[in-house]
């Protein structure tokens, strides 16, 4: 009888575990073990428990195109959900836009609003292809929208020049129409991005409610998970691999990698220094996050606001209340998350979490949601080093050399950081599922 093969997967966030749960169904696998670093698994998908509070790294809906994948995500949620409507805004100079920014032009000042309207209808780069983010926002809005809105609000969540970027992930982004932007200029709040305009969200337990539905349902006599087990070092060992993590060594016949490719390639005793360097030239940014409370709510029954405002330190603040009843504690008071993204090393890096604090209650103030610095109640102040994958220019040829590197010593990558793309948790999974397709044809 031929052995059955046993499967080490780096890494219980959500793509670890949904790949171990769309490949424990595979007969020619006998054993799949996950090994995680952190004491709890779920990544990016953790909520965080404190002082009776419950939150996400950032505010984390299910939304999708792919029904399939979105419809498995609900069906794991035990406990239930919230169905939501979406009812996020854009503060700009005083001024509350919902978002989308284009379909709520009115709500500008006029002078911003005749920039914008006639900017759109009368655009010049529209003709151009687009080769890089700034200059798929000039083709496909026009000038004013481009520079009123787009081009600050994301200079602000990228910390990156957006003539630097390339348009693998805005050109998803739908073009509105010519009549839509007039109605939206003449007075008409029109619905943009339909498919995120209905959202839903675990009714308890906060985004962790779905890793942990999809951990309840792995099979206890095939998969296996180990936390606090930091993966050191990967190394061939005749035709299986050898891991050591968490201070024991484990070994098996096939390693699926799902955490960053920087701390894989830094464990991998075989890197090259060409990889190193490829590596190394990989751009993403880092989050911190902050959950406050407020004995009030200045802020009406929204989620997520944007704030474009280069002088206020966060790019997007969202009441938790809103997600439901197990995330709204006092009537009146109101609790807010707060992203501030960074770059290793740049300034926003450098400030320690004293000054964190005094700009937070500073944007705090400027956007009306305090009225003084002394009201504002921090709970919990975090970072994170993984957020987002910049799609720089140079990312698709350095994730080429990488993936082909790997893939020549038979480390297969997934996930987020794993395989260094901006995917949410929808694709996460429809990635999972078809590398796990590709593995059982491969067996028979
Ligand atoms: C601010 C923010 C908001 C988001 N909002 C949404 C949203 O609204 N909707 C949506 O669908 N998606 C959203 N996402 C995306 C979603 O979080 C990701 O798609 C998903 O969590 C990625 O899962 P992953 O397993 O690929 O990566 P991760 O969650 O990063 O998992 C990687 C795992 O590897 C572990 N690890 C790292 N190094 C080691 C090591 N050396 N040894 C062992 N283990 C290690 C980590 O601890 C982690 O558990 C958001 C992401 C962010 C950052």
């Amino acid at each position: 009888m031929e052995k059955k093969k046993e499967i080490l997967i780096l890494g219980a966030g959500l793509s670890g575990i949904t790949t171990a749960y769309f490949l424990q169904d595979d007969p020619s696998i006998g054993s799949i073990t996950l090994l995680e670093k952190e004491s709890v698994p779920g990544g990016l998908c953790r909520s965080i428990r404190k002082d009776g509070y419950l939150y996400d790294i950032g505010p984390h809906i299910l939304f999708s195109k792919d029904k399939e994948m979105l419809e498995l995500m609900l069906s794991v949620l035990d406990e239930g959900r919230n169905d939501l409507v979406r009812s996020n805004q854009i503060l700009y100079q005083g001024r509350r836009i919902q978002y989308p920014f284009e379909n709520d032009l009115s709500k500008l000042p006029e002078k911003d609003l005749k920039y914008c309207i006639n900017a759109f209808n009368h655009n010049p780069y529209e003709a151009y292809e687009a080769d890089n983010m700034i200059q798929f926002f000039l083709k496909t809005f026009g000038e004013g929208i481009t520079n009123t809105y787009l081009r600050p609000y994301n200079e602000k969540i990228w910390k990156y020049d957006p003539a630097f970027m390339n348009t693998s992930m805005v050109e998803r982004i739908p073009k509105p129409t010519q009549e839509e932007i007039r109605r939206s200029a003449a007075g008409e709040t029109v619905q943009g991005y339909l498919h995120q305009l209905y959202f839903s969200y675990p009714s308890h337990g906060g985004i962790q409610a779905v890793p942990d539905g999809f951990l309840r349902r792995l099979k206890p006599e095939k998969c296996r998970l180990v936390c606090n087990a930091c993966v050191e070092s990967v190394e061939p060992a005749g035709e299986r691999y050898r891991v050591t993590a968490g201070g024991q060594v484990y070994s098996a016949d096939e390693i699926i990698s799902t955490i960053p490719v920087q701390a894989l390639t830094e464990a991998y005793a075989l890197a090259t220094q060409e990889l190193k360097e490829h590596v190394d030239k990989l751009r993403y940014n880092s989050i911190l996050i902050s959950f406050v409370r407020l004995p009030y709510d200045l802020c009406g029954e929204n989620f997520a606001f944007m704030i474009p405002d280069k002088n206020v330190i966060f790019h997007r603040i969202s009441k938790m209340d809103f997600l439901g009843e197990a995330y709204h504690h006092a009537p009146q008071e109101a609790t807010y998350m707060i992203e501030v993204t960074y770059r290793k090393n740049d300034q926003v890096d450098r400030l320690d979490d004293a000054a964190f604090r005094d700009a937070i209650c500073q944007g705090l103030i400027e956007i009306g949601f305090a009225r003084q610095k002394e009201d504002v109640e921090f709970i919990d102040i975090t970072r994170y080093p993984y957020a987002y994958v910049i799609y720089d220019l140079s990312h698709t040829d350095n994730m080429a050399f990488i993936r082909s590197f790997y893939e020549s010593c038979g480390i297969r990558l997934n996930g987020r950081f794993g395989n260094f793309e901006y995917w949410n948790m929808d694709r996460i999974l429809r990635e999972s599922l078809t590398l796990c397709q590709k593995i059982t044809r491969e067996e028979s």
